[in-house]
């Protein structure tokens, strides 16, 4: 009897803008590995990388899968894995540089977990991954230059032993990539209505926009994300898809998780990252060009500029009601633009502490109990009726209602990046 063995099978970087996806190569891989009889252990795995990585083609996934198959098939699988993705790879695009990890074994070595939060929250070099894969007995194959590597692996490292949700993407058939996308609108809203919040960011309730349906000319017809793998399903089947779906596939993910963010200072907050930083309000929010929304921050190490882009719609007038004093958490991925400051692209706030607004009111007259009027500038206050006079040091500050409470505070769900976790994955009427 032969031994059966685990096989970690880790792919990425096989699209590019013009179409193709890393899921549906993923998606093709665990269709023909079925076919040939090889067991998927659990479901296979969508890592969501660092959404602030400046080489990224779209939303930075990476794909793994898990098997259980006999040693001898184990050559055969590899094979069925390089073919798929030469054959589905954009190769032909300068950018398209697609890397493949195996691994074997069932436990996933401490230094590789290490190094995949490091891919999801950080930047890593080709050499890295290189190395890293001798140390721990990986083996790595780079098409063209391979930076897919780096994905390919951190993809196998991360286990999603915590916190996870599922996508069940469904994919469109050849013909008809790049054309408009098919589905019955109405059955996206009875879907979500039957289905959140099991499942979420399905529709952007503010502008009635459908938000399961991509933009890109990409393979995928729709994505569902979801708690778990069943509500998934039942949202598929109540879908109408109104043109034929080629395959679907249920990926376990760390998207909507806020993987991605890191807890720091502002003087260690850096570009190209994520984070979330806790200050207090030092610039009044400012509306410019464009309609994004501007303010600063600042703790005792520094201070930093936060922006709610127009694309956030009504979260800008949230944010624009924060003022000097107050004290919030803004987490974000952290842009460098040239000749602008360090800029934290607000995903969410949370407001910790209000500091009151006290506006200057006129002092109450003390014999007929009526606002006085001003008496003219510098000259204190007057009551029009008993004629009673007060200097102007009478001035009285009220404290004004705010317009905001404590609380959590996010995008909708348009301007929502794939890692970012919705607050209402906080809330216990998900579980
Ligand atoms: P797809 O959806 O097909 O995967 P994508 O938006 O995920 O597209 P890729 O085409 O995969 O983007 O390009 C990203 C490239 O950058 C990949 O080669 C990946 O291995 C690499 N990469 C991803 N994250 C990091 C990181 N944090 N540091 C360094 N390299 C990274």
């Amino acid at each position: 009897m032969s031994k059966f063995r685990l096989l970690h099978i880790g792919l990425d970087d096989t699209d590019s803008k013009d179409g193709m996806c890393t899921t549906y190569v993923g998606a093709v891989v665990v269709d023909r590995l079925r076919e040939m009889g090889v067991k998927i252990f659990d479901y296979p795995r969508l890592i969501r990388l660092n959404p602030n990585w400046v080489l990224k083609t779209r939303g930075n996934c990476a794909i793994s899968i898990e098997v259980e198959t006999r040693a001898e098939l184990i050559p055969k699988i590899k094979q069925i894995v390089f073919e798929t993705v030469e054959q589905l790879a954009e190769l032909d695009h300068e950018t398209t540089n697609p890397g493949v990890a195996f691994l074997e074994g069932g436990d996933i070595p401490e230094e590789l977990k290490t190094y995949s939060k490091k891919v999801i929250q950080d930047i890593v070099t080709i050499d890295e991954a290189e190395n890293l894969a001798k140390r721990i007995g990986a083996e790595v194959f780079k098409f063209k230059i391979g930076r897919g590597i780096v994905g390919a692996l951190a993809a196998i490292g991360e286990e999603l032993k915590q916190d996870k949700t599922y996508e069940l993407v469904a994919y469109r058939v050849p013909n008809n990539r790049g054309t408009k996308r098919k589905i019955d609108r109405e059955s996206v809203f009875k879907m979500n209505e039957l289905t959140y919040p099991s499942t979420f960011d399905n529709i952007d309730l503010a502008t009635g926009e459908i938000r399961i349906t991509p933009h890109t000319p990409c393979p995928i017809l729709y994505g569902i994300r979801a708690e778990n793998p069943q509500t998934a399903v039942k949202a598929h089947n109540i879908v109408k898809a109104l043109e034929p779906i080629e395959r679907w596939v249920i990926y376990k993910t760390n998207q909507a998780t806020d993987e991605h963010i890191r807890d720091a200072r502002i003087s260690k907050v850096q570009a190209e990252r994520s984070f979330m930083v806790r200050g207090e309000v030092c610039k009044k929010p400012r509306i410019i060009r464009g309609g994004h929304v501007i303010f600063r921050i600042r703790d005792e190490s520094g201070g930093i500029d936060c922006a709610a882009y127009e694309p956030t719609r009504k979260f800008r007038e949230t944010v624009m009601k924060l003022t000097v004093g107050d004290v919030i958490k803004a987490y974000g991925g952290v842009k460098q633009k040239p000749s602008l400051p360090l800029t934290i692209n607000l995903e969410k706030i949370e407001v910790i502490k209000l500091s009151p607004v006290l506006e200057k009111v006129n002092p109450v007259c003390s014999l007929c109990g009526k606002r006085m009027k001003s008496a003219g500038k510098r000259k204190g206050f007057m009551c029009k009726h008993c004629k009673l006079k007060l200097p102007k040091e009478a001035v009285r500050f009220e404290e004004m209602p705010r317009l905001i409470t404590l609380g959590v505070y996010e995008v909708p769900p348009r301007a929502r990046r794939h890692l970012a976790k919705p607050l209402i994955r906080l809330s216990p009427q998900v579980w």
